[in-house]
């Protein structure tokens, strides 16, 4: 008897008609139907042969079929048994620290060294994003950045409007500088591409749109999906955008993200405990894509990023995310915007003319 064993590391997650398959080690996925999920499923307890005859002669060539696609993208093996040797991959997610991302809408007039920062700094961040509405002098970056040369980061996310002082060159320069810079976006580009720079390491998107204010966040696109341990181990138990996040806004506020209205106090002011200690801060942590309308019967939901600033019913913190045109009981992507279901919240958003 043969029997087709799947390595730990693939993870199949079901949606209302179709499955998504991620291979959490590769970092890639498979968009299957939920038939060959199912026939997948009842492979992991029985062997071909008894797969064959559960499913009947004439399925034979699409069930070898999909056993020879396993073997050949290495997401399995055929031995003469099931190895119990292949033990459940373990999918808890935890962190010592209360923050691990944190979004700063860069303001020059906001003290960036003050007690409030330095708080947060001990905090064992492992990832920044910072943007930039307005152009800043290469100086004034260099200076800001120096200010985590010694931290834990493990990753800063640089947003930027596209200037041609900041070439090529002069980006290598900086990101060899200060090393944890690990992807640039420069908006408000003359052209839509992508450049490598640290030898191939760092990307550097290059997008013509306009990001001058926070209400250009939360997007859901396919090609913003992460297939990754870490993604998908937080999303089964915590929000995969909010989950342990502090942003600081253009005027200083503290907030959980900097398109949210309520605010927990201001930097020159406020200790980062206090805002720690105040569960409305939380509130949002434990809000999972399992919980959230539409979502939860999605195949993307532990590879797509939430957003609970802009969702489609704003009196409801449950429901999905406004800027997603996908629909997974139909699998068809639409244009968002232009949905009719959404027209209510763009407008409650104020966002009607930004979108246009
Ligand atoms: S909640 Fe939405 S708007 Fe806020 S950071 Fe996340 S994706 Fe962006
Ligand atoms: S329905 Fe939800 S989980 Fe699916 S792609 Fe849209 S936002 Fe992501």
């Amino acid at each position: 008897m043969e029997y087709l064993n799947i390595y730990a590391n693939c993870q199949l997650v079901k949606g209302a008609n179709m499955s998504l398959l991620c291979d959490l080690q590769m970092r890639r996925f498979y968009h299957l139907p939920n038939d060959t999920a199912e026939v997948l499923l009842f492979l992991q307890q029985y062997s071909i042969d008894e797969c064959i005859a559960h499913y009947g002669e004439d399925n034979r060539e699409a069930i070898t079929g999909y056993v020879d696609f396993f073997v050949s993208r290495e997401l399995g093996f055929i031995d003469d048994r099931i190895l119990p040797e292949l033990t459940a991959m373990e999918l808890t997610w935890d962190r010592f620290a209360d923050i691990t991302n944190v979004v700063i809408e860069y303001q020059e007039t906001i003290d960036y060294t003050g007690p409030f920062f330095r708080e947060l700094l001990d905090q064992h961040l492992e990832g920044l994003e910072i943007r930039f509405y307005q152009p800043v002098a290469l100086p004034e970056l260099k200076e800001l950045l120096a200010l985590f040369s010694d931290s834990t980061l493990r990753h800063i996310k640089l947003v930027l409007p596209y200037d041609k002082s900041l070439n090529i060159a002069t980006l290598d320069e900086l990101v060899k500088k200060h090393q944890r810079v690990k992807s640039l976006l420069l908006h408000s580009s003359p052209e839509e591409k992508l450049e490598k720079i640290f030898s191939d390491s760092v990307p550097v998107y290059y997008f013509t749109g306009e990001i001058n204010s926070c209400m250009a966040c939360g997007e859901i696109r396919a090609h913003h999906f992460t297939v990754n341990t870490e993604l998908f181990t937080e999303s089964l138990r915590f929000n995969s955008c909010l989950n342990r996040k502090l942003s600081i806004d253009q005027q200083g506020f503290i907030k959980n993200c900097p398109s949210m209205r309520e605010n927990y106090g201001h930097v020159a002011d406020t200790s980062l405990q206090a805002v720690l200690d105040n569960k409305t801060f939380n509130r949002y942590n434990h809000i999972r894509k399992d919980d959230i309308a539409v979502c939860k019967d999605c195949e993307f939901r532990y590879v797509c990023t939430d957003c609970r600033a802009y969702i489609e019913n704003p009196q409801d913190i449950y429901s999905k995310p406004l800027k997603c045109g996908y629909n997974p009981y139909t699998n068809n992507w639409e244009e968002w915007a232009q949905h009719p279901m959404k027209q209510a919240a763009i407008e409650w958003y104020g966002m009607a003319e930004i979108i246009k």
